[in-house]
């Protein structure tokens, strides 16, 4: 059962999408923390497909990954960011996973002989998930994000679960409205009506807004303020003006300059504590390293989601560019990025040297044969050259094929992803894992989410994690075949973390005699970095990167 008094927050979207609900979500969420609150998320994805794993990260943006190994939107990577915390497959939903319950309760008979409809048996599934998810966490608030905006076909059934759960609770479920204001070129002045139509769409919906984020290039004037309020049926008060910034780190902040928790805890009905400050102070020390951090590193991040569709590059690799910025604010470091097309890199030999300019070069995680050629020799050029190099599960098996090929001499050895005829499959696929590609069953069915890696004594991973046991999220079909193991270490490289029976190698590197950073996980450490807690690789990897410089 849920909380007696939990209370609800739904987030909703008007006018076009993108603008931010995810981190208008996560920094409602951060902010009622602070007031002593617990709290917990969940994002709806509307669309069919039953978790992100089988999306196109050009087209939905990086996969997600949680510890109990659900494939989820990278939003659920905001959430665990801001909040410290770590969510399940509970605080993830999508139509896909709704339905699918649904029709497999009335197969069981659940309904009791009863005809299921779409209405409300699907809205009540909704409702019954939203529940859970606050009674598992134990949770003060849950903040349910409703992916896309309002006046969407996809949208419909969860804004009937939403009116649903606030008649049933009517003090108890809120809702937010995150709008876009555009202010069109030849114009010049800002405009509210879109934002107006968007509140119109939601009250068919059986849905008063309660609160109006709106976002807009610059701040909100109080004509605005007041045309908004009168017509989208929100006292003043409750406007928020959510202005560009230069970092989303800044959003709580500004959030909090409105007193908008204050305005939260008064609508839920929740007494407002006293700001837990020692946390808020942690979190203001760091956005103020985010805006102060001038001295810069330089890193190269090759990769191959480059041609964009609706998404942007970056969008990709979302939790390894803010892994990268936490581990480099906290060393006063400013991070610069730079997108390196493995393609390229494949073509034309010059494009490799010119690397020599970065303080370091990560490899992030990748599938297929495409571009693969151009990050081995990045990979090589990184080695020879002494350039730190970090690479994430498909970076950590091409260094292994790297170091194969050009060190023990097997100049064939591959991974069975790219050339299952090979016969050097230095990466390979374990037999559980074929027995699932014969069947072509491919969702949600590689090595995923939580493993325990041993750390080798004295190693580069033992030094910065300071411990010799972790546990780290996967999201990989392949790993480093064992056959080659042993003359692999004989020829120098370190396999530095292995699964506790020893067969899964999960982190291999080169001492810090031969190189001064030169290290590749299978699993993901990206996903476990935090701003007020950076990943330990991570930030060995920075510090080695500001050392090169
Ligand atoms: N393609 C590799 C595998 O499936 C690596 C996956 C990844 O980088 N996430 O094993």
């Amino acid at each position: 059962m849920a909380k007696n008094n939990c209370k609800y927050i739904f987030v909703v979207g008007g006018v076009i999408s993108g603008v931010g609900k995810g981190v208008t979500s996560s920094s409602l969420g951060l902010i009622l923390k602070n007031r002593g609150l617990s709290v917990t998320a969940i994002k709806i994805d509307p669309y069919i497909n039953v978790d992100a794993g089988t999306m196109n990260p050009t087209e939905h943006g990086e996969v997600f990954v949680l510890g109990d190994k659900d494939e989820t939107d990278q939003d659920m990577g905001n959430y665990e960011r801001f909040l410290d915390i770590n969510l399940t497959r509970v605080n993830y939903m999508t139509t896909g996973r709704v339905y699918q319950t649904v029709i497999e309760k009335e197969r069981n008979l659940e309904y009791k002989g009863k005809c299921v409809q779409v209405v409300p048996h699907i809205p009540m599934e909704i409702v019954s998930r939203i529940k859970k998810a606050g009674s598992d966490a134990n949770a003060d608030v849950v903040i349910i994000e409703v992916g896309g905006t309002v006046g969407e076909y996809e949208n419909i059934l969860y804004l009937e679960a939403a009116r649903m759960l606030k008649i049933e609770n009517p003090h108890d479920v809120i809702f937010v409205m995150v709008s876009y204001l555009p202010t069109p070129s030849k114009v010049g002045e800002m405009k509210t009506k879109p934002t107006q139509h968007a509140s119109r769409l939601l009250n068919g919906s059986g849905i008063q807004a309660d609160i109006l984020i709106a976002r807009a290039d610059t701040p909100l004037d109080e004509k605005r303020k007041e045309k908004l309020s009168m017509f989208c049926n929100i006292p003043v008060d409750r406007i928020i003006s959510a202005p560009d910034v230069e970092s989303i780190y800044d959003v709580p902040i500004n959030f909090e300059k409105e007193k908008l928790s204050e305005r939260l805890c008064d609508l839920l009905g929740v007494v407002c504590k006293k700001v837990d400050e020692k946390n808020w102070d942690k979190w203001k020390t760091f956005v103020k390293k985010v805006h102060n951090s001038k001295d810069t590193v330089k890193i190269a991040m090759i990769g191959k989601y480059f041609e964009t569709g609706d998404f942007v590059l970056s969008d990709a690799y979302l939790s390894v560019i803010e892994a990268v910025k936490y581990s480099s604010y906290m060393q006063n470091k400013k991070p610069i990025i730079s997108w390196i097309n493995s393609a390229d890199l494949e073509k034309n030999p010059a494009k490799i040297k010119e690397l020599k300019k970065y303080d370091g070069i990560v490899v992030p995680g990748g599938f297929g044969a495409r571009g693969v050629e151009g990050k081995i020799k990045a990979i090589k050029f990184a080695r020879e050259n002494k350039i730190p190099y970090f690479g994430l599960c498909y970076g950590m098996q091409l260094l292994v094929i790297e170091y194969a090929r050009n060190v023990l001499g097997l100049k064939d050895a591959t991974t069975r992803e790219i050339d299952p005829n090979s016969k050097n499959l230095v990466v390979d696929v374990m037999e559980s894992q074929k027995e699932l590609l014969d069947k072509n069953i491919y969702g949600g069915s590689m090595r995923l989410g939580n493993y325990t890696a041993v750390l080798g004594k004295k190693t580069i991973a033992e030094n910065a994690y300071g411990k010799t046991e972790i546990v780290e999220r996967h999201r990989h079909r392949y790993e480093v075949n064992n056959f080659y193991v042993e003359n692999l270490e004989k020829k120098g490289l370190v396999f530095s973390g292995k699964s506790k029976d020893g067969n899964l190698m999960e982190i291999a590197e080169l001492p810090k005699s031969k190189h001064p950073f030169f290290l590749g996980t299978q699993f993901h450490p990206e996903f476990l970095a935090r701003p007020l807690t950076p990943h330990p690789l991570f930030t060995a990897f920075i510090k080695a990167c500001v050392s090169k410089k």
